[in-house]
């Protein structure tokens, strides 16, 4: 079967967005670096009248038992408390156990060493495949020849999607970049008039079509849309799933099978801890995921799922959402990811 044979013909009607002044929030910014938490410092190493005899006598000293399993239990509560999951704080902490067992360290320096080497280790699982996409560079390299950039969009309802979406738009158009919006949720009540209105806000055209109809034809009408006018990208807005509903994850590699995505990318919260790896993974069964974004990091969100996310999926975090607004939508970057567990 042709691809074009799939494409249940759906009536679709290109909705022109006219730039208005600059976009407004909707709603209240918060930035993630008002937040107040200190993280784990030096002061979390509790160290015995025993330890700082000998290491005023010996130069390099091992931690003791009671003092290894002190600073790792706190180690263990401060991940926690910054949304790491469950199973990767304990194998991060059995690890920082094992180095904690098998080194020696300078008494002088010993606090800010053991602090040092829990960052770096930290920061390691966060780098460590690679550093990810970086999506402006990577549209820019690709407009040339692939005309448009396909971007597609998934996740679980209600996480930011739709949002998510006008952001990147905005991002785009900022940079220059020309975008148009399929609205290929046609699942959700009022799904398809969210994206039109986000989409007038930040003046990108949108394409639609009748709730109901297949997301894999506006997908692709949007394409054709986007070839007709010269447009970099096309941005394609799905319905939420969840990565166990048979249904809708076949009607997402349609979708795929129909738009062939030069990007897929998954949309979730920074605040939900121990299920999102699972979930990601999951779907990354069914869709190969290229990238992350995680909204709501004002929420109350420390970022440590980042930590999770990449220990389990390895798929690298391209952006968190930070506020409601359309310019909330900050580049990832591991360094801030590990200050909230572990002061500098
Ligand atoms: P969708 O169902 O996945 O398309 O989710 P929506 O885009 O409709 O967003 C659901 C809610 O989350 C809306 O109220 C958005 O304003 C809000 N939202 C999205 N991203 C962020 C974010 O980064 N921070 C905050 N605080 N709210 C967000």
């Amino acid at each position: 079967m042709k691809v074009e044979d799939e494409v249940v013909s759906a009536e679709t009607t290109v909705v022109e967005q006219t730039e208005r002044e600059s976009p407004e929030g909707i709603g209240k910014e918060t930035s993630a670096s008002k937040r107040e938490d200190k993280g784990l410092n030096p002061t979390d190493i509790k160290l015995s009248l025993k330890t700082r005899i000998k290491g005023a006598i010996v130069r390099n000293i091992s931690l003791s038992e009671p003092e290894i399993e002190n600073f790792l239990d706190t180690l263990s509560i401060s991940m926690l408390q910054s949304d790491v999951a469950q199973e990767t704080t304990e194998k991060f902490t059995k690890l920082m156990s094992d180095r904690l067992h098998s080194t020696k360290f300078d008494y002088k320096n010993m606090r800010s060493e053991i602090i040092g080497e829990v960052r770096d280790s930290l920061l390691s699982i966060l780098k460590g495949k690679g550093d990810g996409v970086d999506i402006l560079r990577y549209v820019r390299d690709r407009a040339a020849d692939a005309q448009p950039v396909r971007i597609l969009f998934l996740g679980p309802n209600g996480t930011g999607k739709t949002t998510t979406i006008a952001k990147v738009a905005y991002m785009f158009k900022q940079n220059g970049i020309s975008c148009v919006i399929s609205a290929s949720d046609t699942f959700r009540a009022a799904a398809i008039e969210q994206t039109e209105h986000h989409a007038a806000k930040v003046g990108v055209p949108v394409i639609r079509g009748e709730y109901g109809a297949d997301p894999a034809s506006i997908a692709f009408n949007a394409i054709e849309y986007a070839k007709a006018h010269r447009l970099n990208v096309v941005l394609i807005d799905t319905a939420g799933r969840q990565e166990t509903n048979k249904n809708l994850i076949m009607e997402v590699q349609k979708i795929v099978r129909i738009s062939k995505p030069d990007l897929v990318i998954y949309i979730g919260e920074s605040t939900s801890g121990n299920v999102i790896p699972i979930q990601i993974s999951e779907f990354n069964k069914f869709v190969k995921i290229d990238g992350i974004i995680l909204t709501k990091l004002d929420c109350d969100a420390k970022g440590g799922n980042a930590i999770s996310i990449s220990d389990v999926t390895g798929i690298p975090i391209l952006f968190f959402g930070t506020g409601e607004s359309y310019q909330s939508l900050i580049k990832y970057d591991p360094d801030f990811i590990v200050n909230s567990i572990v002061q500098t």
